[in-house]
């Protein structure tokens, strides 16, 4: 048995066991596991645009 209520995906509303994402100023966003992978190799993604782009934009190089 499982404990922890059922809740619905809140990306494609999967109700279903969820993973607890935590998210920016620590929202926790209920997501199903293949929702949850997603989001988590977006949020990759998006971090290392972002890294780059800063170091880019430290080195001083402007394309
Ligand atoms: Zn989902």
């Amino acid at each position: 048995m499982t404990t922890g209520a059922k809740v619905g995906c809140s990306h494609c509303d999967t109700e279903a066991a969820t993973n607890h994402y935590h998210g920016p100023g620590l929202k926790r966003i209920p997501l199903c596991r293949t929702c949850y992978d997603q989001y988590v190799a977006k949020e990759m993604v998006a971090y290392w645009k972002d890294h780059i782009a800063e170091e880019q934009r430290r080195a001083g190089t402007s394309s």
